[in-house]
């Protein structure tokens, strides 16, 4: 069969392809994309969106159970674990059902099947129906990641699951073991409690969320010890004997030695890896390091028309990179002139109870790159639209350049956090500084008051504390 020709094709339907792919074809690009799975990729099917739902599942849990603070009825209060799922996969399935609409709408062709690259300029589809041989000048790999397995730690679905397994769980857990407190393991961590199971949690670093703000750590993890889990943190999990049908004895290393304990399952988050296998990479010159391949602040491998964005060209490992890093591939292969991403501009997001949000430089990141930093904080307690809500438990921490001003970064927990940390960014992307930021009006009454209070706070300014 002849090669069809293509003026970009996309490796990939994440939402690193899939929103590449939409860019380059409003750009007037003639575009084919390959996915071998599922439209929308882990981040549809697998990740943010179920997650998502299965949260707000939990919330509604919780929230039903304080029903009497709010001068509420509510008798008989359980769920259906099934039905959770349920809910959780139609919506997943509802979005991904999405995907295949835009690229109708884009008249992107879609090839259904795994892609490998044999030679510059070329990629072969296996499909059902045999293989297809593409060409394009350019092609953009977003193949993506997957959960990774620690040996002796494997998944099995079974007793030790991936997220995968955590997002259609066959039974609740009793006694669950996160491994890993990243906001994969921490937000699994906080579904499975609100809906009962004991929770241990386990992390190798000296805190949880080791990524975030040494103070919004450790507030969170006050809040997830009064919800009733277990935080071990510094702590290894060294070997889990796995009896079938009973559960499994986790062997723990911390600084005192090593204990047992026992769990009737385990979620393994500690961690992704690029999918950067078999796709003839190595052959084409394609740098890899460990598991990502390594590309320039374009995106680009090295190799002539190759890119890579998303999940495969490394951290942060984000839905919101991955498509921003789409655009930019997708303007520059046009031949415009796009900025290339700053890393310190893009948010993280926990959507666990409570919340966790943060853009920029930590307090200790600031001070160890030489700032000599202004810091403000501004606590929930304090916020009528907090406390109106009954979500009185939280903060929020802003970090400024004491020379000049400039925003380093924002760290906050509590409710909605993941709404509000989006002002701060738009702040960072302008090059916003203390003064301009002083002299926002921010309605009332919201909770973004507080993100105009944390700001007074680190210059002796602040009205409600
Ligand atoms: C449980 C969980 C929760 C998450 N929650 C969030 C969140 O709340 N917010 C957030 O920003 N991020 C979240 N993430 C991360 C987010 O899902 C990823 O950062 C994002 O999906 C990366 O997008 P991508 O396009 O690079 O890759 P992916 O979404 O992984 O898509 C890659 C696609 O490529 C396909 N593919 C791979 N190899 C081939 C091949 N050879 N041929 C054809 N197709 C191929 C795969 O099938 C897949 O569909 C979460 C992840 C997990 C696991």
């Amino acid at each position: 069969m002849a090669a069809r020709n293509f003026d970009v094709i996309v490796v990939g339907a994440g939402p690193g392809g899939y929103v590449a792919a939409i860019r380059a074809a409003q750009l007037g690009k003639n575009v084919a994309i390959v996915e071998r799975e599922h439209l929308g990729g882990i981040c549809l099917n697998w990740g943010c969106i179920p997650t998502k739902a299965l949260l707000r599942s939990a919330e509604v849990f919780h929230l039903m159970h304080r029903a009497k603070e709010f001068g509420l009825k509510a008798d008989g209060i359980g769920y259906d674990l099934d039905a959770v799922v349920a809910r959780s996969r139609g919506v997943a399935k509802q979005l991904s059902g999405g995907i295949g609409h835009l690229m109708k709408k884009n008249k992107i062709t879609v090839f259904m099947g795994a892609a490998t690259l044999p030679a510059r300029g070329k990629v072969s589809v296996k499909t059902d129906k045999g293989t297809e041989e593409l060409t394009a000048p350019a092609i953009i790999l977003a193949t993506g990641a997957r959960a990774r397995e620690l040996p002796g730690l494997e998944a099995d679905g079974d007793l030790v699951w991936t997220y995968k397994h955590a997002l259609q769980p066959k039974r609740m857990p009793k006694k669950l073991l996160v491994i890993g407190s990243g906001a994969i393991g921490i937000e699994f961590a906080s579904f499975f409690n609100t809906l009962g199971a004991e929770v241990t949690v386990c992390e190798v670093m000296d805190r949880v969320l080791p990524v975030e703000d040494a103070e919004i750590s450790a507030f969170a993890k006050k809040a997830f010890v009064k919800q009733g889990m277990k935080i071990l943190e510094k702590t290894t999990v060294k070997k889990l004997d796995r009896k079938p049908g009973v559960g499994v004895t986790a062997h723990l290393e911390d600084a005192k030695g090593t204990t047992t304990a026992e769990f009737d399952t385990v979620i393994s988050a500690v961690g992704i890896v690029g999918n950067v296998e078999n796709l003839g990479l190595e052959a084409l010159g394609v740098k890899i390091d460990r598991t990502h391949v390594v590309t320039d602040e374009y995106c680009r491998t090295g190799v002539e028309g190759l890119y890579a964005i998303g999940d495969i060209a490394g951290a942060p490992w984000l839905a919101h990179k991955a498509s921003h890093e789409g655009v930019m591939v997708a303007e520059l292969i046009a031949g415009l002139h796009p900025h290339a991403i700053k890393p310190n501009s893009i948010a993280g997001c926990t959507y666990c109870h409570p919340q966790v949000a943060s853009v920029g430089l930590t307090e200790q990141k600031a001070k160890d790159a030489g700032y000599t930093v202004k810091v403000g904080r501004f606590p929930f307690i304090g916020n009528g639209k907090a406390i109106a809500l009954g979500e009185a438990e939280g903060m929020i921490k802003t970090v400024f350049d004491a020379k000049t001003g400039e925003l380093l970064g924002a760290h906050m927990v509590g409710a909605e956090v993941t709404e509000l940390i989006q002002g701060y960014v738009v702040g960072r992307s302008l090059e916003t500084t203390e003064e301009d930021l002083m002299n926002t009006v921010f309605p009332h009454p919201t909770l973004s008051e507080m993100m105009h209070e944390a700001v007074l706070d680190a210059y002796g300014r602040a009205l409600h504390i």
